[in-house]
């Protein structure tokens, strides 16, 4: 049973039609409706969890688990040369359906899709400062 008016939740349980490549009785994997790349993939978890923050860990495993026979039939359907798995968590990071959900995106040199990535740096003392408090978050 999933959430009500979860999208993918609908998808996975055949409500709304979806263009399905992938499926056990427990994942998904599906095109992108809105393709950031020809063959954009998204690999669901057929039970309602939001994000990486409450999915269970033996379904995250076996998501990872599928991740390289995915990309390798997307890069050669596509004839790709490159792929991106991507997770958004949280509205911050871009999240809009929140059930969660692993994108495969097929790149090529030169296709103009990619990040701003604007490295930083830390100040003296900051990066040790992080790590601690991140490691301190680490539960034992
Ligand atoms: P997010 O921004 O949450 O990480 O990504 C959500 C993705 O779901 C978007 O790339 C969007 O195109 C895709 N999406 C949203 N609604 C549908 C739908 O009804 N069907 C399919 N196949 N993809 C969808
Ligand atoms: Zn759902």
């Amino acid at each position: 049973m999933g959430a009500s008016n979860c999208i993918f939740c609908k998808i996975a349980a055949g409500d709304i039609p979806s263009m399905r490549i992938w499926e056990t009785p427990k994942l998904l994997a599906f095109l992108d409706v809105g393709p950031l790349a020809h063959g954009h993939t998204l690999l669901i978890p057929k039970q309602h969890f939001e994000s990486i923050l409450d999915v269970q860990e033996d379904v995250l495993s076996s998501m990872a688990r599928q991740l390289p026979t995915l990309a390798g039939a997307i890069i050669r359907a596509t004839g790709a040369t490159g792929l991106n798995v991507l997770q958004n968590t949280g509205k911050s990071s871009g999240q809009e359906v929140f059930h969660l959900h692993v994108h495969l995106i097929p790149r090529r040199e030169g296709d103009a899709l990619g990040y701003r990535w604007n490295a930083g740096a830390y100040a003296e003392g900051q990066g040790e400062a992080m790590q601690s408090r991140i490691i301190g978050e680490i539960p034992s």
